[in-house]
């Protein structure tokens, strides 16, 4: 019951936040793959539970910069739709536009549960085609842009800051932006090219992707997530690496500890104790005992990773 309303009560204020009929535009949000804009417009996938949850977090987010910004005053227009002035295909939803006397500025929010070091591509085009839209309606004033990411589980956020309107740049997403609408009016997405990226995670579309490559031994293409994996290696040599200097200087504080059970360096306080551990010979237990041993065994399943 509970579940029904849940599920319910998500998809409808997913459908109230939508951004329009996304078959009627190329949005900045469609430049990160021109396979998937194009097959998501002629075959909308149907949202889990947890894709629709994920949107709301990015709902919930902007909420919250909003109230921020209340707090402080600050003049800005909310979900500015900006269309290009002479195709009407072209078209971006600015989360924050701040109009000055000389300038615009656009700020663009994302919620991650992963900060990246620096923007991902796909946001970097999203805010050169926004700055884009807003130069070519506005061509006497400056524009500038920034990318605010959140952490909300975290409470973290970082600023990417310094995006200027590039006017080669935006011609190169507009015509991206263009040939995903002609190929829309022409039904065949032949001429459109698949973007790798950590997106295909997430993309409804994979399954007969041409750019999901495998190897021989039926092993999948790691190529578009190479950072993360690389950075999964450190983090597991850091945490072995880790593990061992702990272990060794637990070794030599005890040994010069001696019978003393606390010490104290600068504000740190050391403090050694005695602790018991329970624990069942479950060999034994299940050489003498089987029947026991099966009854109470339980089996449950994780994933491991092994680099190989
Ligand atoms: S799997 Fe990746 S490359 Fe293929 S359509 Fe989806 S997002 Fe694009």
């Amino acid at each position: 019951m509970l579940e029904e309303i849940i599920k319910k009560g998500l998809t409808q204020l997913n459908q109230k936040g939508e951004l329009g009929d996304r078959t009627k535009y190329v949005g900045s949000s469609d430049l990160s793959c021109e396979r998937k804009a194009y097959l998501s417009k002629i075959n909308p996938p149907n949202f889990s539970d947890e894709n629709l949850m994920v949107f709301m977090r990015g709902n919930l987010t902007e909420e919250i910069l909003k109230k921020i910004l209340d707090n402080q005053k600050m003049n800005y227009t909310y979900q500015k739709e900006v269309i290009h002035p002479q195709k009407q295909h072209i078209k971006a939803h600015i989360d924050f536009l701040f109009q000055g006397k000389q300038e615009f500025g656009i700020l663009e929010v994302k919620s991650t549960k992963h900060m990246p070091d620096e923007p991902y591509d796909t946001w970097i085009n999203q805010i050169h085609y926004q700055m884009g839209l807003v130069a070519l309606n506005n061509p006497d004033k400056k524009v500038k842009g920034a990318v605010i990411a959140f952490d909300i589980s975290e409470g973290n956020y970082r600023i990417f800051n310094g995006f200027v309107y590039n006017q080669s740049f935006f011609n190169e997403l507009e015509k991206i932006a263009d040939k995903i609408w002609n190929a829309l009016n022409n039904n065949d997405l032949k001429d459109l090219k698949p973007s790798p990226s950590f997106l295909c995670s997430y993309c409804h579309y994979r399954a007969d992707c041409p750019a999901f490559l495998f190897y021989d031994d039926n092993a999948i293409d790691l190529n578009p997530i190479s950072q993360s994996v690389f950075d999964y290696i450190e983090g597991k040599n850091m945490e072995k690496e880790g593990s061992n200097i702990a272990d060794k200087n637990k070794a030599a504080i005890k040994n010069f500890m001696r019978n003393f059970t606390i010490g104290k360096l600068e504000d740190i306080t050391v403090k050694f104790s005695q602790k018991n551990r329970n624990s069942l010979d479950t060999k034994r237990l299940a050489l003498e005992h089987p029947d026991i041993y099966s009854l109470y065994k339980k089996e449950t399943s994780y994933t491991q990773i092994d680099i190989i």
